[in-house]
C-alpha cells in the first residue's frame, strides 16, 4: 500500500470507526454469535490477490461486528470497564503509523522519553510521590509477574545468576488472598514459587479485605518453619466486590522482614485521580511495586498497564540482558526500557496517554470518574431501599454487587434464580452485566463506568432487573 492508497482508506476507515461509535447503542451488547461462526465464515487460505478497501470494510460488518461483545456500550455493565476513548484511538493510530521501534533508547528515542515523561505525568495525578518511577507494560498480568520476579531474586539474593530457584535451600514464600485478581496466582506459578508457597491470608469477610493479623500469622508460621516470606500481593479494588486491602498495616508487617510488596491497583488505581479517594490506598508509599490500568475505567484504549517501582535499579539487575548489537555510547546515560520487563521490542505506547490527557483533559476524566460513582451510589441506594434485593457488599467504588432474594427461595435455588435471571438479561442483548462468586453463593456485578454510560442507562438497567428477576 502506498502512503496516497492509505490516506484514502484511512480516512474511509476513520469514517467506519465514527460511525460504528455513535451507532454503538443500537446495538446488541454481547456478542451474538455461537463458538466458530467467526471462524467459519473466513476463507481458509490467505487473499493471494489485492482487494478493494471498501470490500474489507464490507466484510468487516458482515462478519466482525457481530462477534464483538460492545464493552463501549453505555448499556455494558460486565466485568470492569474497559474504554477506549477515541482520544486515545488516534494515539493508537499515531503510534502505529509511526512504526516506530524500542528495542533501545537509541532505536527511538521519542518512544522512550515521551513515555519517561507520560507516565511521570500520570504518577503525579494519582499523587504519588516522585520516589517512583514507572514504564508501560501490556497489562497488569504482565506487570504482577515482573513484580514477582522482582521480588524473587530480591529474596534469592539473585540466585537466577546460580542455580535459579532449584538452588535455593529454602522455599520462597507469597501471601495474597482469594479475592486477589487469578493473574497474582497465575504470577506466582509462573515465577517458579508452586502453590505450595502461595498463602491464601484470611479475609474480613465483609469486606474481603486482607486481616492484617492473620498475614502477620501467616509469616511468623513460615518463619517458624524455615521458609521465606517473599512478597505480598495486595488488592487495591479487587476484581470480584471491589475490595481493598489494608496497605499501611501491610507495608508495616512486611517492612519488618523485607518482604516485597506488590499493590495491585489494575482498577481502582484510576480512583486515586480523585483526592477524596486516595484514602483508600494509605500506605501505598511504603509498597516496592504498582501496577494500574489506565485502559480500564480510565478509558486509554488497551494495552496501557503503568508499572511503578521504587527501586529501578533492582529491577533492571534483574531484568537486564546486554547483547553487543543492542549496545551504543549513550549506555548508562538512557532509560532502556527493555529491562523493565520481560519483551525486547516495544511499541511507542506512551502517544496512547499522550493524546488522551491531551484531547480529554485530566479535569474531564475526572468529572466522568465522578459522574459514574454517583451512578453506582444512586444504584445501591435503590438495591438497598428494594426488600427484594440486596448489596452483597459494601459498595467502594463504581461497582454494584447485587442479588434479588424475594426471601422464599434455598441456597441453592437463589443461586439458580440468580443466574437464571442475569442470563435472561444478557442474552437478550439489551445490558451486559457478569455474575460471579461471592462468599460460594452466585451474585450479580454491575460495574458502572463506560464513557457513555449516563444516569439514564443505568435507571434503564435498575428496571429491566426488576422486571426481569421479579417477573419470569
Ligand atoms: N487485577 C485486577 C484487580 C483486575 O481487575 C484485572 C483485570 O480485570 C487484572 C488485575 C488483570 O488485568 P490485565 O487484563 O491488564 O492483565
Amino acid at each position: 500500500m502506498t502512503p496516497e492508497e492509505f490516506r484514502k482508506a484511512g480516512h474511509q476507515l476513520i469514517d467506519w470507526i465514527a460511525d460504528y461509535r455513535s451507532g454503538i447503542e443500537q446495538m446488541p451488547v454481547r456478542a451474538q454469535v455461537q463458538p466458530g461462526e467467526v471462524k467459519n465464515s473466513f476463507e481458509r487460505s490467505a487473499p493471494d490477490n489485492r482487494a478493494p478497501f471498501g470490500e474489507l470494510i464490507d466484510l468487516l460488518d458482515a462478519r466482525v461486528i457481530k462477534g464483538i461483545t460492545q464493552v463501549q456500550s453505555p448499556m455494558h455493565f460486565g466485568w470492569f470497564p474497559s474504554n477506549a476513548s477515541l482520544a486515545s484511538v488516534l494515539g493508537d493510530i499515531a503510534s502505529s503509523g509511526l512504526g516506530a521501534l524500542g528495542i533501545s533508547w537509541e532505536s527511538c528515542p521519542s518512544l522512550t522519553e515521551v513515555e519517561e515523561v507520560t507516565v511521570d505525568w500520570m504518577r503525579q495525578l494519582v499523587g504519588l510521590s516522585d520516589q517512583w518511577r514507572g514504564t508501560i507494560h501490556d497489562t497488569a498480568s504482565t506487570a504482577c509477574l515482573t513484580a514477582l520476579l522482582a521480588a524473587r531474586e530480591k529474596a534469592g539474593k539473585f540466585c537466577l545468576q546460580h542455580g535459579g530457584l532449584q538452588a535455593l535451600p529454602d522455599a520462597l514464600v507469597v501471601y495474597t488472598t482469594e479475592e486477589a485478581h487469578s493473574s497474582v496466582e497465575k504470577s506466582a506459578l509462573l515465577a517458579g514459587f508452586g502453590r505450595d508457597n502461595l498463602r491464601m491470608v484470611q479475609m474480613d469477610t465483609n469486606t474481603r479485605a486482607m486481616s492484617p493479623n492473620a498475614l502477620a500469622l501467616a509469616i511468623d508460621d513460615d518463619l517458624r518453619l524455615g521458609r521465606v516470606p517473599t512478597a505480598v500481593v495486595a488488592s487495591c479494588g479487587s476484581t470480584g466486590v471491589t475490595a481493598f486491602d489494608p496497605i499501611a498495616d501491610i507495608v508495616n508487617i512486611a517492612a519488618s522482614h523485607s518482604i516485597w510488596v506488590h499493590v495491585d491497583a489494575a482498577m481502582a488505581g484510576t480512583a486515586m485521580m480523585l483526592p477524596e479517594y486516595r484514602h483508600l490506598w494509605d500506605g501505598v508509599e511504603g509498597a516496592d511495586s504498582i501496577s494500574w490500568n489506565p485502559h480500564k475505567w480510565m478509558g486509554t484504549i488497551l494495552d496501557t498497564s503503568l508499572f511503578f517501582v521504587r527501586d529501578p535499579q533492582h529491577l533492571i539487575r534483574v531484568m537486564s540482558t546486554n547483547p553487543s548489537y543492542l549496545q551504543s555510547n549513550v549506555d548508562g546515560e538512557a532509560t532502556q526500557y527493555r529491562d523493565w520487563g520481560i519483551p525486547l521490542g516495544r511499541r511507542f505506547r506512551s502517544l496512547k496517554l499522550w493524546f488522551h490527557l491531551h484531547l480529554d483533559g485530566a479535569e474531564a476524566i475526572r468529572d466522568r470518574l465522578r459522574r459514574d460513582l454517583e451512578n453506582a451510589n444512586w444504584l445501591a441506594e435503590q438495591v438497598t431501599a428494594n426488600p427484594d434485593w440486596e448489596l452483597v457488599s459494601p459498595l467502594t467504588l463504581q461497582t454494584v454487587c447485587v442479588r434479588h432474594n424475594p426471601g422464599n427461595l434455598g441456597s441453592a435455588a437463589l443461586d439458580q434464580h440468580t443466574l437464571e435471571w442475569v442470563r435472561q438479561i444478557n442474552d437478550s442483548g439489551t445490558a451486559f452485566m457478569s455474575p460471579s462468586q461471592h462468599n460460594g453463593e452466585w451474585i450479580v456485578r454491575v460495574s458502572i463506568g463506560v464513557e457513555s454510560t449516563q444516569r439514564k442507562h443505568v435507571e434503564t438497567l435498575w428496571q429491566l432487573m426488576q422486571d426481569t428477576a421479579g417477573g419470569y
